[in-house]
């Protein structure tokens, strides 16, 4: 293992890059992050950019690019068809998990779409260790339901268990028995995002596909997050300790029929595709990356990602390059839980999450509590989160609101983007907010779309609540911003 220790004792993560561009940010004074807030609809996706000090939104898209990702992007060979830079990340792609076919697509939900077009039919049920928002989408689209198997322990906010994204093995054998000739494919997601980041097993990862295999129905691997995954596979997992982080993932993709991904956070650029074998699915799939990315050497990718990504990919593989975003997340974590804020445990990938829950618990989960708490943060720091509750569900068919497992505020944490001491700002403004959580209230819809609400949908305070917050910031930290 590649650790450094502090002599003095102390566990800060080390970056392991220096910072070689930078671009300025703007910390606006409480009351104009107040009247930004209101200007969003208390939705953060509404905020202006320039407005936000700490974008913790998401990691997709917004990872710092290395130099050796720039370089690479200046020998893109722009061509619709047969470019170079896509046969350099096919065989990139070809090398690292070892299968013989790449389908390039635009984004993670690209490869959704195509393979639920191809795969999924009305009355099919889909199993999965844990949905995520795009996937459970395409697949109602097309008719079908989709099934968590988490096991509950997955679920639990605080906990010690080192695999909380693993998938319920008896309970698949089991749906697998029952209705098996419903079931299209098998999905596990690595790094599972929406439990906050957290991993499965190796042996539960090998388990799900030897079921898969005896019922012959094809294992897909989102492998979005699959770079948190594969870093806790290296620390967390006895079997995968001695491999190096190439072998692990060979291991990982040898059990899978599919893999796809987005390439906003694996690779750290932007673009996505789906990597498979020889199949009778390569050529129907190929034909709707045609009709919906864009021709099969660039998948509505533009060159110089495709670039990007390639070299991206390989910088996966170098541990001091992978640790980066866990150690971060690992370090917010456990500085929150000193102050007993409480958190996700134990720390995944992706990000620290706040557990709204137990935050703010006078707030029902029907006033939105995470996305209360999210404009509440922005408004004590300028930090904006991403929502992971109630607001981020959709109504069920009657119209009803489906209240969220869990709730929770992500705050996301970009690959080499942030240094150790706006981290420490972070934790001091959710600390101060956790001192003063008393004055957060709930919101309400003033307009909610019909799909994917929590993009769009606007909100509007229950009360002056987020007044009385921007009040009471000036009062406890009158010479700060
Ligand atoms: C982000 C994400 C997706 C969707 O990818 P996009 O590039 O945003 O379309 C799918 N699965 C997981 C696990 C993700 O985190």
């Amino acid at each position: 293992m590649e650790t450094i220790s502090f002599f003095d004792g102390r566990k800060i993560p080390l970056e392991r890059h220096k910072v070689r561009i930078v671009q300025k940010l703007n910390l606006l004074p409480v009351e104009e992050r107040l009247a930004c807030i209101k200007e969003a609809s208390s939705n953060l996706y509404l905020l202006h950019n320039k407005d936000v000090f700490l974008d913790m939104l998401t990691d997709s898209g917004v990872n710092a690019m290395s130099d050796r990702q720039q370089a690479a992007m200046m020998q893109a060979d722009d061509a619709y068809a047969g470019s170079e830079s896509f046969y350099r990340l096919e065989k990139t792609v070809q090398e690292i998990f070892g299968m013989e076919h790449f389908l390039p697509a635009h984004q993670g939900r690209g490869c959704e779409k195509v393979i639920a077009d191809l795969l999924v039919q009305q009355g099919d049920i889909v199993p999965m260790n844990y949905p995520f928002t795009t996937v459970k989408a395409h697949i109602k689209r097309c008719g079908g339901e989709v099934v968590p198997l988490l096991y509950p322990a997955g679920l639990e906010c605080q906990s010690d268990n080192p695999f909380k994204g693993n998938l319920d093995t008896d309970a698949l054998e089991k749906l697998l028995e029952q209705k098996g000739d419903k079931v299209p494919f098998v999905r596990v997601e690595a790094g599972t995002n929406l439990i906050g980041g957290q991993p499965f097993s190796f042996a539960n990862f090998r388990e799900t596909a030897a079921i898969c295999r005896k019922h012959e129905v094809p294992l897909i691997l989102d492998a979005s997050l699959f770079q948190d995954n594969l870093y806790f596979l290296k620390i967390r997992d006895e079997e995968c300790k001695d491999l190096t982080l190439r072998e692990i993932t060979r291991a990982v993709a040898d059990l899978c029929d599919i893999i796809y991904f987005s390439a906003r956070k694996l690779g750290f650029a932007r673009g996505g595709g789906i990597c498979l074998r020889e199949s009778e699915l390569v050529n129907p799939l190929k034909e709707l990356i045609v009709l919906n990315e864009g021709f099969l050497t660039y998948g509505g990718m533009s060159v110089r990602e495709i670039e990007a990504i390639a070299v991206g990919l390989e910088e996966t593989m170098d541990l001091s390059i992978t640790s980066q975003g866990p150690e971060f997340i690992a370090y917010m974590v456990a500085e929150l839980e000193k102050r007993s804020v409480p958190v996700v445990t134990p720390a995944g990938g992706l990000g620290c999450h706040l557990d709204a829950s137990r935050f703010v618990p006078h707030i029902p989960q029907l006033q939105y509590p995470a996305a209360a708490l999210a404009a509440a943060l922005y408004i004590a720091g300028g930090i904006r989160g991403m929502e992971h509750g109630t607001f981020s569900e959709s109504r069920d068919a009657d119209g009803n609101e489906i209240l969220a497992d869990m709730e929770l505020l992500r705050l996301a944490m970009p690959r080499r983007v942030f240094t150790m001491s706006q981290i420490d700002y972070a934790i001091d403004r959710v600390t101060w907010l956790y001192e003063n959580r008393d004055l957060i209230g709930g919101l309400c819809f003033k307009r909610e779309p019909n799909i994917l609400r929590s993009f769009i949908g606007e909100l509007a305070p229950l009360s002056d609540w987020q007044e009385k917050l921007a009040e009471k910031f000036s009062r406890d930290l009158p010479n700060s911003l």
